[in-house]
């Protein structure tokens, strides 16, 4: 397989058009079989529901080379899992997981030329996504439906090592009480973008979201869960029902209880308990976990003892470990890593 002429470390996160993605279509109740096309375009209503009502959801996975030239994913079923959960909780049919899983590899092997080789720290994302297609006025939910799946190529996250960032508390919510937060929705997303800019305008790089409800205790970012440390190196990450459950944390913590042998608590994690722990992070599949430095909070700082400068010890063994995981050179549990 030819690769394409692509400079794959200085990619960077963008939208990179490939040669094929995939489409099914809901229509009077059932999903058709499915294609690859080459077609990059969708047409649709005016009216189309997602346009008026943002009915969509999405997803988001990496396929890479493995050290041994294997191209994989991880863990794709707990996507499909979760995808059909978030399809389930905005009245979208659920596609089914099998097919789920099938067509993101269908899409990946398309798309080999694009797969950046092992090394280069760049990867394929995948985004497979579903929306309501067909014109709703009156507020309800679509009758007719597309599941895509389109991939991208994208750099290493990290350029020249990962520096700690700097995140500050948000005045704004990121999702309701028993709302939509516990689900991949471009809604919580559309939420999220002033917040995100306001963020950026102010010199930050992250919001970090309090729950709505009492603004007592710590949630997540806008697209990445946390992980603490505490100074007994025991690993501890937030629990909620608004919290999006992250593929990257659950396999984290896993990998500290199962690999590095650390006791692990998801429970609520209170605010005013953050200035205690060691080390901070956070988790997502494009960074797998990045060290956070400083929480900004209304004029007083939190600043970790992992510093500025680097990662902590123990969220770099966690990475290390992972990613190892992931690239073949660390053996991996059952089941997590796929071949396309
Ligand atoms: C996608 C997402 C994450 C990260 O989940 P992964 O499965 O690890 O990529 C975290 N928080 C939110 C709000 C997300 O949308």
């Amino acid at each position: 397989m030819e690769k394409k002429n692509i400079d794959w470390s200085n990619l960077g996160f963008g939208y990179v058009q490939t040669d094929k993605r995939y489409v099914s279509t809901y229509k009077d109740g059932a999903w058709d079989d499915g294609v690859l096309t080459e077609d990059a375009t969708i047409t649709m209503s005016e009216c189309a529901c997602v346009l008026q009502y943002a009915q969509t959801i999405f997803e988001g996975i990496k396929a890479y080379t493995t050290a041994d030239g294997r191209i994989v994913t991880f863990r794709p079923d707990l996507n499909a899992e979760r995808f059909a959960n978030s399809a389930a909780r905005m009245e979208m049919p659920v596609f089914p997981k099998d097919r789920f899983v099938d067509s993101i590899k269908q899409v990946v092997k398309a798309n080999e030329a694009y797969v950046p080789p092992y090394g280069t720290g760049a990867t394929l994302y995948i985004r497979p996504y579903m929306f309501g297609i067909n014109p709703v006025i009156g507020v309800k939910p679509a009758t007719e439906f597309q599941y895509r799946v389109f991939t991208t190529p994208v750099g290493p996250y990290f350029k020249g090592g990962a520096k700690p960032i700097t995140i500050r508390v948000s005045d704004f919510d990121r999702a309701a009480p028993h709302g939509t937060g516990h689900i991949k929705a471009g809604l919580n997303y559309a939420m999220s973008l002033h917040a995100i800019v306001d963020a950026h305008n102010k010199g930050f790089d992250e919001n970090m979201y309090l729950d709505p409800q009492t603004r007592t205790k710590v949630e997540e970012t806008g697209g990445a869960n946390f992980l603490f440390v505490t100074k007994d190196n025991k690993v501890v990450t937030p629990k909620s029902p608004s919290i999006l459950p992250s593929v990257t944390r659950r396999s984290l913590m896993y990998v500290a209880q199962k690999y590095l042998g650390l006791e692990v608590e998801e429970r609520e994690v209170l605010f005013d308990e953050v200035k205690d722990f060691a080390e901070c992070g956070l988790c997502g599949t494009a960074a797998v976990i990045s060290p956070v430095g400083k929480i900004y909070d209304h004029g007083k700082e939190i600043c970790f003892p992992s510093g500025m400068e680097k990662m902590g010890p123990t969220i770099t063994k966690l990475r290390e470990t992972l990613t190892g995981i992931q690239m073949g050179t660390i053996e991996a549990p059952e089941g997590w890593i796929v071949e396309v």
